[in-house]
């Protein structure tokens, strides 16, 4: 199997992002333009429980209407972000309801729904687990580092353990920018569709056609037998994270490589391998996790 389509254009978009509508610092045409200069094909605007539109399209840049949602539990938080719904999500969501509720309210109100900086809320495997029809999880989300916050943006770690647990997510970096102080233009995914546009985006993000980034390029990713094997822009490091404890062959270190080899072993239950690569200036790159076949 192969991560991405061979020679298949890919589009640059961030699919978490506030305004002054609710607690951002940039009203939406100053926060759009910001993504919109850095050359972004498209963004999210996410408010909390406030649904932010804008015209489809500025100039070639996609905006879709998104929201953030969110539930307070004993030991934790969890944050939703709904991708791309309609208006009928504010009468479909609320809080006295909890969170499965909330992901079955974005997906009713045609959106999408992601797991907003899961280490950030503390959100345990269990829980992650128990969630259903999340479309993807964020892995790195910008403003859960300094300065803006403690240092909980790398979730990489936690869905580590998701995934030995048994439940593979896909997953995103986003930028979660508020402060429009260097929380923006970050942290992104690349996404192979069909077209730039709301149809195009929305079935690439189902069928899980894209990888996170904040800048290192994934060219191609397979699981040819017990292979996997990575193409990539020139980096400093590749990983190879799984659920098997030990071996020689996790980390593959040089100067400007471009490529690596990973040997799944089967007979110590490899279940799952997440692929990240790391550029000289430790700007990083996940892959979504692909499931080892038995
Ligand atoms: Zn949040
Ligand atoms: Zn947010």
């Amino acid at each position: 199997m192969r991560l991405f389509e061979p020679g298949k254009r890919f589009y640059k978009g961030n699919l978490h992002m506030h305004t002054t509508n609710s607690d951002g610092k940039l009203p939406l045409d100053e926060a759009a333009q910001r993504y919109q200069d850095a050359g972004y094909d498209f963004i999210c605007i996410t408010d909390h429980w406030k649904r932010t539109v804008d015209a489809h399209t500025r100039g070639r840049m996609l905006v879709l209407p998104g929201i953030e949602i969110d539930y307070f539990l004993p030991t934790q938080v969890i944050h939703l972000v709904g991708i791309n719904v309609d208006e009928s999500i504010l009468t479909r969501a609320d809080r006295k309801w909890g969170p499965q509720r909330g992901i079955n309210a974005i997906r009713d109100a045609g959106g999408l729904a992601v797991l907003a900086h899961p280490l950030w809320s503390l959100n345990t495997t269990e829980t992650i687990n128990s969630l259903r029809d999340l479309t993807a999880v964020e892995i790195y989300n910008t403003t859960s580092a300094p300065p803006w916050n403690g240092d909980r943006a790398d979730a990489t770690g936690l869905l580590d353990m998701a995934c030995a647990n048994g439940v593979l997510h896909n997953t995103l970096a986003v930028d979660d920018a508020h402060h429009y102080n260097g929380d923006e233009c970050v942290s992104f995914i690349m996404l192979q569709a069909d077209e730039l546009s709301v149809e195009g985006v929305m079935s690439a993000l189902k069928t899980g056609a894209f990888y996170a980034s904040q800048g290192p390029q994934f060219t191609q990713v397979t699981l040819e037998g017990d292979t996997v094997r990575v193409a990539c822009s020139p980096v400093s490091r590749i990983l190879f994270h799984s659920n098997r404890p030990y071996a020689s062959d996790r980390c593959a270190q040089g100067k400007g490589i471009t490529g690596a080899d990973y040997t799944i072993r089967r007979d110590w239950n490899e279940r799952f391998v997440r692929v990240i690569i790391e550029d000289a200036q430790g700007r990083r790159a996940w892959a979504n996790p692909i499931p080892i076949p038995y």
